[in-house]
């Protein structure tokens, strides 16, 4: 059964939802629309109108690129403002749905439509399957209404899609937003630069978990490397091994070549206060910028969005420690 309240865009593009079973494993297959269609017809209560696009070829999420965000925010442009749509439901491999979750937060800002994600931890057709539930259910949710921006609807709930976290790999409830301390500046007026219609092209970025030995020579390594931007993930509130004078030292020499050095807390519930302690004061004086009580998924698709757009290092710096969609900003 459908209504035509709402004109949706089903953006399919692989994940578990649609694997079929291959020789070493679950393979992302093709044909998935038809297999929708078919399944609806079962369904009694009302759903939107939809339309069906596939991108090519569908991708176990774990292969997903930066280049696949652009290519995945480019669909939803195209099906809001040349298809007529006004809302797009994202079909997605779980592991790394959220880093695409928090990606396209930040592309798409100001869109004025909901993108909604969802996927599944068994395949359609499998036995007891979440796929179905959480298909039709993120379609009522839309048919329902939901704001606008970046959403992930998972096991029954409508989660933010830059604050979300995968948190367990054997689990229907897969997902949640931890309880973080955010509360940063919004970011008001967003600047057009930053909105949907900007041009990104893929960066070069890195995750560096500070950890208990972390050298100086592994953190020059990576700037060798060409890299525009790098993630620390630090410890607490925002600390790490200050008293490694050559560690700063690399710290200060990357910030010094243009690299963008952004900080989370690596506790799951955690959130950056360099203030609190020396050896994180000796890292934000080192050249470290806040991400607050982003997650590792947002402060990555955030340093992409901003670094991809073409914008110096400190214009990255300046927009990195504001609130661009909720990243930093509610509960
Ligand atoms: N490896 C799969 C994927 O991310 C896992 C899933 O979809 O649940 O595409």
């Amino acid at each position: 059964m459908s209504s035509s309240n709402t004109r949706l865009l089903v953006l399919y593009t692989g994940g578990t939802i649609g694997m079929q079973q291959g020789p070493s494993g679950l393979l992302p297959a093709s044909g998935f629309e038809e297999r929708l269609r078919t399944r609806q017809a079962l369904e009694t209560e009302a759903l939107p109108d939809w339309h069906f696009r596939e991108l090519s070829p569908p991708l176990d999420s774990a292969d997903m690129t930066q280049a696949n965000w652009l290519e995945m925010a480019a669909a939803v442009r195209r099906g809001v403002e040349d298809g007529g749509c006004d809302a797009v439901l994202v079909l997605h491999g779980t592991d790394t749905l959220a880093y695409s979750a928090a990606a396209l937060s930040f592309l798409l800002l100001g869109l004025g439509v909901p993108v909604v994600l969802t996927g599944a931890m068994l395949p359609a057709g499998a036995e007891g399957s979440d796929a179905w539930p959480n298909l039709f259910g993120a379609m009522r949710a839309v048919q329902r209404g939901v704001p606008t921006g970046v959403h992930l609807y998972f096991n029954g709930a409508l989660l933010h899609g830059a604050r979300v976290t995968k948190l367990r790999s054997d689990a229907f409830d897969a997902f949640d937003c931890l309880p973080r301390r955010r509360n940063a500046a919004p970011a008001v007026p967003l600047p057009v630069a930053l909105d949907h219609r900007a041009v990104r092209r893929p960066v070069p970025l890195a995750v560096l978990p500070l950890h208990p030995g972390v050298r100086a020579e592994t953190l020059d390594a990576l700037v060798d490397s060409g890299i525009r931007g790098l993630l620390l993930e630090c410890y607490g509130s925002g600390t790490g091994p200050s008293g490694d004078v050559r560690l700063l030292d690399a710290l200060r020499r990357a910030h010094a070549r243009g690299v963008v050095l952004a900080a989370i807390s690596q506790c799951p519930a955690g959130h950056i206060d360099f203030e609190v302690y020396a050896t994180g004061s000796a890292l934000r004086d080192a050249g470290l910028v806040s991400g607050g009580g982003m997650t590792r998924e947002a402060a990555l698709g955030k340093l992409f969005a901003l670094l991809g757009a073409g914008l110096s290092q400190a214009e990255v710096e300046h927009w990195f420690v504001r609130d661009l969609c909720g990243e930093m900003a509610g509960p």
